[in-house]
């Protein structure tokens, strides 16, 4: 935040007015000062101009030589690109910076990279054609190349990296597209990378098209962080070639508020206005977004700029991304700090995707402190304990008294026992019980 002081007539007005996020004053977006505007808005200029090697970040990051010898130690496995744009929001003297820590390879990635897997969701288990994953009846997930414009270092599918950028060929395509259209299950298709956003517009549209016609495909899905990291690339004819084969869904990745620069929030609102509707999938980083403030502040930041805040992830157990996981509690807490203190839009759903294909699993606080058959003891966001009576277990004829709404009374404190004879005797009727927390 910054003070304007503002002079009218004889008055004098102090105005605090929020600073564009990622435009700090910093030495690195001076350095693309030179480049023409018209460069600086084509995102195959960007492309282009991706910063790959340590000795070119040096150039815009202070780097000593030590740091220099131990980020090329890094990118021998974990490889670096960053574009021009998201090099422009780095702090560069900050080395904490929560946009630099998601950028710039950290020793890290390989002092601790035996921990973890390569493909902690075992995507290639289920593949069932080349590059199609089929894990849930209803939906499919296309794989259409490995290249994104940033390599994010806490990225799910690093193990992809070093194979240096492929794009699946027509006859591959045509295969999943046979796939799909022999499976009529199938009525969700994410579209997925990578970043699909790579491949060219008209590519896109030949591929959207011929899903398009697939009468059980009913929506289909965009996974992509080109709106934070290259939002030059949501121009008017990516966006006009998506409007005319919709439903179609974006969802993106924003982590930190200071990606919603005025170019990320545009690009939403291009898409937004061209009938896509964008949702966001964040990651849970240690040190970047692992409190409550950072959290509030980016999703409220999102829903500001008419984002969903859809799905908080837990960072999967990926080699090379240890230093930046969280403990899973760190996450419930985040969503106990937020449910009730804002509204629910802005809440995300907390998620872990389990190992070996066993699917996303919401994790939230748990808020039933007991439960019985005709009766739950629930405690809401402020901590205050509150009786709820269970309608599907008792009746009007057995209770007529209790046909009110819930009603708040105070609840003597429950011993460690009790709760447990309260959850079995909960358990004994699961059958007609469902609890949601
Ligand atoms: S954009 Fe997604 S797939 Fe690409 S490097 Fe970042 S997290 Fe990985």
């Amino acid at each position: 935040m910054r003070m304007i002081v503002k002079t009218t007539g004889d008055r004098t007005l102090e105005e605090v007015e929020e600073e564009p996020p990622g435009r700090a004053d910093d030495p690195a977006r001076r350095l693309f000062a030179d480049t023409p505007q018209a460069d600086w808005d084509n995102w195959k200029w960007h492309f282009r101009n991706r910063i790959t090697t340590v000795d070119e970040l040096a150039r815009y990051i202070p780097l000593s030589s030590r740091e220099r010898t131990r980020l090329k130690l890094v990118t021998r496995k974990f490889p670096l690109s960053i574009t021009p744009y998201y090099l422009s929001l780095i702090c560069p003297h900050d080395p904490d910076d929560p946009i630099r820590r998601q950028a710039v390879p950290s020793i890290l990635e390989v002092t601790m990279g035996s921990v973890g897997s390569e493909d902690p969701l075992e995507e290639k288990r289920d593949s069932v054609v080349p590059g199609l994953v089929h894990r849930y009846p209803d939906r499919v997930l296309m794989v259409l190349t490995d290249i994104c414009p940033m390599l994010c270092r806490h990225c799910t599918r690093k193990r992809e990296w070093h194979k240096g950028g492929w794009v699946r060929t027509p006859e591959e395509i045509d295969n999943m597209l046979v796939y799909i259209r022999r499976h009529e299950t199938v009525r969700d298709v994410i579209i997925s990378g990578g970043d699909p956003l790579t491949l060219s517009t008209s590519h896109l549209e030949y591929i959207i098209s011929r899903l398009r016609v697939i009468e059980h495909v009913e929506i289909i899905r965009i996974g992509t962080r080109f709106p934070v990291v290259l939002p030059q690339r949501i121009d008017d004819e990516l966006c006009a070639m998506l409007s005319r084969h919709g439903p179609i869904w974006l969802n993106t990745h924003f982590n930190h508020e200071r990606e919603i620069t005025p170019e990320a929030a545009a690009a939403c609102d291009r898409l937004l206005r061209s009938g896509v509707p964008v949702n966001n999938q964040s990651v849970l980083l240690k040190g970047i977004n692992d409190t409550v403030e950072a959290q509030l502040r980016l999703c409220h930041g999102l829903l500001r700029i008419k984002v969903r805040p859809y799905y908080l992830f837990q960072c999967d157990e990926v080699q090379g991304t240890e230093h930046l996981r969280t403990p899973v509690e760190v996450g419930v807490k985040i969503i106990e700090g937020m449910r009730g203190h804002t509204s629910g839009l802005a809440v995300p759903t907390f998620v872990i995707d389990l190992p070996e294909g066993g699917g996303k699993v919401p994790m939230q606080p748990d808020y039933v402190l007991a439960q019985t058959a005709s009766e739950l003891t629930v405690r809401n966001y402020k901590g205050r304990v509150i009786r709820f009576r269970n309608p599907g277990a008792s009746t009007e004829q057995e209770h007529p008294e209790s046909a009110d709404s819930p009603v708040a009374v105070p609840v003597p404190a429950m011993t460690t026992e009790t709760r447990r004879s309260a959850r079995q005797g909960g358990a004994r009727h699961e059958d007609r019980v469902s609890v949601r927390s």
